[in-house]
């Protein structure tokens, strides 16, 4: 069954703004909501639809890869579309987006906010972010990165403990060991951090020299990565224990290593399929042949049947990138562009006039059904 036009779905034009689409989906969802269709399976389908629509369109890039490819662009093979890279949302998640609500939090900010919280004195180490760009290739078959990178680390000279070795830490007298001081607020008994130890109820006698009595340093640190298939841009990996060194014994934080895939000469990718477009002889297209088109994995032959127009999109199944999360890959999707030649010599010109004159008007596969609606115009 042939699915239907996404703009049509949303009943808009191909140059709706970016606006109008939303607006376009707000009035369809509300209008097939399924709470306010109980039971009607049509409503329900429908709001489907319009979410996978509206998935596609207010997305600039799918919206751009389904002008130029059609729903191809968004078929797997068979069933499964639901999750994965390229799959659809569920489309209540984007109705709540539309309609305001539970937004979808940042995940950086679970990372790369907090973990500092205190116990006693000591405190855990901050977790680190790493940028690192890697090839198409990189992230198709996997990697081996070396990544160096400036943390604080445990001081090697005291240890961590901030103080110079052989003295010792003593109680802070300012707050008996406590960390906190109360001071008076007008009225009130304010409890608070102590100025003099920063709450952690010691004091270094002598502090280190090496790292100030602070018990890290700041150094380059050196980390050998394994980047696994099929990562994307976005992809986070995380190294244990390789952010910042804890204080006064707290555990290290930990690397998050940002994964950029960097743009393909080639090859543009959506999720785990790759797209490219590649120019064919006319002469190819109407006889039909075989030509050799690159892949990640290096030459892999089409077949190009007769008769073959412009912009026919053909699908090399399993030649995409690899899934991260299983050993699924996806598809290439090759788009032909039909080259016509610019110059002819006499003896081409002359081959090509015997051509058309052996045609005769007849032959015109997409143009007879124009030429028909056109006629009506002349008539
Ligand atoms: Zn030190
Ligand atoms: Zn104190």
């Amino acid at each position: 069954m042939a699915k239907e036009d996404y703009y049509d779905l949303l009943g808009i034009s191909k140059d709706a703004s970016a606006e109008d689409i939303k607006k376009a989906y707000r009035k369809k969802a509300v209008q097939y909501h399924p709470d306010k269709n109980q039971g009607k399976k049509d409503a329900e389908e429908m709001f489907k639809k319009i979410s996978e629509a509206y998935e596609i369109l207010k997305d600039s890039d799918k919206r751009a890869t389904y002008d130029r490819y059609g729903h191809a662009a968004f078929q797997r093979g068979g069933m499964g579309r639901q999750g994965g890279a390229g799959g659809f949302h569920d489309p209540f998640d984007i109705f709540r987006e539309v309609f305001g609500g539970a937004g979808s939090g940042n995940i950086f900010e679970e990372f790369f906010g907090g973990g500092e919280s205190s116990r006693g004195g000591s405190r855990r180490g901050s977790d680190l972010r790493y940028d690192l760009e890697i090839t198409l290739g990189e992230a198709a078959n996997g990697a081996e990165k070396q990544i160096s990178f400036r943390r604080a680390a445990t001081c090697e000279n005291c240890r961590g403990s901030g103080a110079t070795p052989g003295s010792k830490a003593v109680t802070c007298t300012s707050c008996g060991g406590h960390g906190q001081v109360m001071s008076q607020r007008g009225f009130f008994s304010v409890r608070q951090t102590c100025p003099t130890c920063s709450g952690q109820g010691v004091r270094v006698e002598n502090p280190c020299k090496h790292c100030s009595g602070e018990g890290r340093i700041s150094k380059n640190s050196q980390i050998k990565l394994r980047i696994p298939k099929g990562v994307d841009t976005g992809s986070k990996l995380r190294s244990a224990g390789n952010g910042e060194a804890g204080i006064m014994g707290g555990t290290s934080g930990d690397l998050y290593v940002v994964i950029h895939v960097k743009e393909h000469e080639i090859f543009e990718r959506h999720g785990d399929d790759l797209f490219c477009e590649i120019p064919i002889k006319f002469t190819l297209a109407a006889i039909g042949g075989a030509i050799d088109v690159p892949s990640l994995g290096g030459k892999v032959s089409l077949k190009i049947p007769s008769g073959t127009q412009s912009g026919t999109t053909f699908r090399l199944r399993g030649h995409g990138m690899p899934n991260l999360r299983g050993n699924r890959k996806g598809d290439q999707l090759i788009r032909v562009q039909i080259e016509v030649p610019t110059k002819l010599n006499s003896d081409q010109r002359a081959k090509l006039e015997e051509f058309a004159i052996a045609c005769g008007d007849a032959d015109n596969p997409v143009g007879a059904s124009f030429f028909e609606k056109a006629k009506r115009f002349f008539d």
